[in-house]
């Protein structure tokens, strides 16, 4: 059967969470065009998904020796002449909160916090990210973008790939490489390592950053939005100047300079619930009083409005959604059985974002139903979905996959 971005064929659910085989890996988003080819989970002869053997890898990590190594790394860098020597991105949420006051008041480093705003911040997000920095106590610089380019990129992400968080997804790459340059500062430290969430295991082996990520060698392999930057520049009215803000550092660029990007949690062991507990108790984070649609968490990724329709289009696509994802990894962070996390998704996955959807379509100016019915249905692989009495069915979900719920 036809598959849509080069997804494997079969459908198959991990036997230890709720993770599909469907699920695609990071991308470098300033390559990434209507063409691209996913490349997805790794499943191994189990049946298990890479992110839960990631998962007992991180059991089996010595953590006081990579803390050790942390304090090195820290005393390598550290500065006492009044400049900063580190830089934590982040726009507030739990886990930048809980990096950047650990290694300031724990390890005492001199954090410089670099904010690209979310595309829409929700109320919940704005007071969060100021407590980070009012009741955290730190300087940020928060990078304001170009509003008429920020929505014209975000329309055509969309449009052209169903991608609405591109170019959040950019800037939060590729703002505090740039910062980091241009300021001096040596080291940056983002969160969680992307393996956690089902990048290929073995990049978890190195506390780096792949430059690929956040460099360039060539404009003319560049696409935002799906379009070309040639393109942007000929039909969209956008000049280079007003595209260079979306865009990494160039390799040369960051060659030259000693700016390692790094995770602190190669360091530390990350716990969602416990970054959470933390930004609490020391920032003021605030849960929202009600659940995320599409799911049933409260703190989870609540600073932007088109997070919610992000993980709609995610559901679209891949066939599993953000309850997949929040119960997953309460799954292997052992705070919920697979059993619960099944019931969870059968409740709550796929459920439509409403809340902010028409402040998103008034955003972008797209029509709602187009949205909702046109667009949608050109972004659903025909392996993974079906029209059952004129509605849609996933064919393959997680609750009838006939996989036994055996522990490996
Ligand atoms: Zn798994």
């Amino acid at each position: 059967m036809k598959t849509l971005y080069g997804l494997p064929e079969e459908v198959v659910f991990c036997k230890k969470c709720l993770y599909s085989n469907q699920r695609p890996s990071s991308e470098i988003e300033f390559k990434h065009t209507s063409e691209t080819k996913k490349k997805t989970m790794v499943f191994d002869e189990h049946g298990v998904c890479d992110a839960c053997r990631f998962a007992e890898v991180k059991d089996s990590i010595d953590w006081v020796e990579r803390e050790k190594q942390l304090i090195d790394l820290c005393n390598k860098h550290r500065k006492n002449d009044g400049s900063y020597d580190c830089i934590v991105p982040g726009s507030g949420g739990k886990d930048s909160v809980y990096a950047a006051h650990v290694l300031k008041y724990k390890y005492g480093m001199h954090p410089l916090t670099v904010t690209w705003p979310p595309i829409m911040y929700t109320d919940y997000g704005y007071r969060n990210f100021r407590n980070w920095i009012e009741i955290g106590g730190f300087d940020n610089i928060s990078f304001n973008q170009n509003g008429r380019v920020m929505k014209t990129l975000t329309r055509l992400s969309i449009e052209n790939l169903f991608h609405p968080f591109q170019t959040f997804i950019l800037g939060q790459k590729n703002l505090a490489p740039k910062i980091a340059l241009k300021y001096k500062i040596p080291l940056i430290f983002y969160g969680e390592h992307e393996s956690e969430f089902g990048n290929p295991i073995a990049e978890t082996q190195s506390s780096l950053r792949d430059a690929s990520y956040h460099t360039y060698k060539n404009l003319d392999d560049l696409f935002l939005g799906g379009v070309s930057v040639r393109e942007l520049q000929d039909n969209y009215n956008i000049s280079l100047n007003e595209l260079m803000t979306f865009l990494p550092p160039t390799e040369k660029e960051f060659e030259n300079s000693n700016v390692e990007v790094t995770y602190l949690g190669y360091y530390l062991k990350w716990l969602p619930q416990e970054s959470y507990y933390y930004a609490v108790e020391h920032s003021g984070f605030k849960a929202r009083p009600f659940r995320t649609e599409g799911t049933y968490s409260k703190y989870l990724s609540l600073d932007d409005k088109i997070d919610d329709i992000n993980y709609y289009t995610y559901f679209i696509k891949f066939g599993f959604g953000r309850c997949t994802e929040d119960a997953s990894q309460e799954i292997r962070n052992k705070h919920l059985t697979r059993d619960e996390g099944k019931a969870l998704v059968k409740k709550f996955e796929g459920e439509f974002p409403e809340r902010y959807f028409l402040d998103v379509m008034n955003y972008i100016g797209m029509d709602p139903d187009y949205f909702r019915y046109e667009l949608s249905d050109k972004f659903r692989s025909p392996h993974l979905w079906a029209k059952v009495n004129g509605e849609w069915k996933l064919r393959h979900t997680v609750n009838n996959d006939g996989v036994d719920d055996v522990n490996l």
